[in-house]
C-alpha cells in the first residue's frame, strides 16, 4: 500500500471456447436456419382484444432471436461459444490505495455468450494491517517505547522504518505522547507525490521488577530531586491516546 505494488491473481472466468471459435457450433457443422421464424429471428403474434386484431412482435423462442438453429452443438462448450478457464491477471496497484478501492481492468473479463466481447474485471482492493505501523491520511503512525533511564538521560536510536533504518534522536526529559516526525517516510498519496510524514509516539516505560540495589539507587534519587507527589492535571485527549486507541483496535 505505502510503495505500490505489482500482484499476479488468478480469476475463473469465461474464455473463448477453442474447439469452436465462438461459433457454438460441432466442428464440421454449420446452423441451419430457424424453420420457426425463418431466419428473422422473431415471431410475431395476433391477439384479438376489444380494440380488434393486435399483431405484436417478439423475439422467436425456438431461436432465441439468433435466426439460426445449432443442430449439433460443440461438445467442448456445450454450445456456448465460451469455457471456464483459471487464468492469471497482472495487477499494477498503485501507491496509497485504500481498502474498497476498486481498479478496472477492461477487457479482462468474461467473453460473451456465443463468443461475444469481453466484459471488464474489476479488482477490489483490502489493506492488510501491519503489525507495526497503520495509516492516518497519509501518514504513517507507530509507538516508540522507551525506558524511563532513556527518557531522562535521552538516547540515539535507529528504527525500522517501511523503507529502510530511520536514526532518531531522544532528547532527555522526552515524554510520554510526545510525537517525533519523519518527514517525507509516510505514504504516497493515491493522486500526488509529495509523500506524508512517519509520525512515532513515545511511550515511556517504567520498569516493573528491580532489585533492592536498584530501588535503593532509586530511592536516593528521589530524596536529591525532590519531585511534587502525585498532581492532579487537565485531562489530555491529545494526538498519543489516539494512537494507543488506534493499537487497541479502536
Ligand atoms: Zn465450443
Ligand atoms: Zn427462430
Amino acid at each position: 500500500m505505502v510503495f505500490g505494488v505489482h500482484r499476479d491473481i488468478e480469476v475463473d472466468t469465461a474464455v473463448l471456447c477453442e474447439t469452436c471459435q465462438g461459433s457454438c457450433t460441432q466442428p464440421g457443422t454449420s446452423p441451419v436456419t430457424c424453420d420457426i421464424c425463418g431466419g428473422t429471428g422473431h415471431v410475431q403474434r395476433q391477439a384479438r382484444t376489444l380494440l380488434g386484431n393486435v399483431v405484436t412482435s417478439q423475439p422467436c423462442g425456438s431461436c432465441e432471436g439468433f435466426g439460426t438453429r445449432i443442430v449439433h452443438p460443440c461438445e467442448a462448450c456445450h454450445g456456448q461459444g465460451r469455457v471456464r478457464s483459471r487464468r492469471t491477471v497482472s495487477l499494477d496497484i498503485p501507491a496509497g490505495v485504500e481498502s474498497g478501492l476498486r481498479l478496472q481492468l477492461p477487457g479482462s473479463g468474461e467473453v460473451g455468450r456465443g463468443g461475444g466481447p469481453h466484459g471488464d474485471l474489476y479488482v477490489e482492493v483490502t489493506v492488510a494491517p501491519h503489525p507495526t505501523f497503520s495509516r492516518e491520511g497519509d501518514d504513517l503512525l507507530a509507538t516508540l517505547e522507551v525506558s524511563m533511564t532513556d527518557a531522562i538521560l535521552g538516547t540515539q536510536t535507529t528504527i525500522d522504518g517501511l523503507d529502510g533504518s530511520v536514526d532518531l534522536e531522544i532528547r532527555a526529559g522526552v515524554q510520554s505522547g510526545d510525537v517525533l516526525t519523519i518527514k517525507g517516510r509516510g505514504i504516497t498519496p493515491l493522486r500526488g507525490s509529495q509523500r506524508g510524514d512517519l509520525r512515532v509516539g513515545v511511550q515511556v516505560v517504567t520498569p516493573t521488577r528491580i532489585d533492592g540495589k536498584q530501588r535503593a539507587l532509586i530511592e536516593e534519587f528521589a530524596k536529591k530531586t525532590k519531585a511534587p507527589g502525585p498532581q492532579l492535571a487537565q485531562f489530555q485527549q491529545g494526538l498519543f491516546s489516539k494512537f494507543r486507541d488506534r493499537f487497541r483496535g479502536n
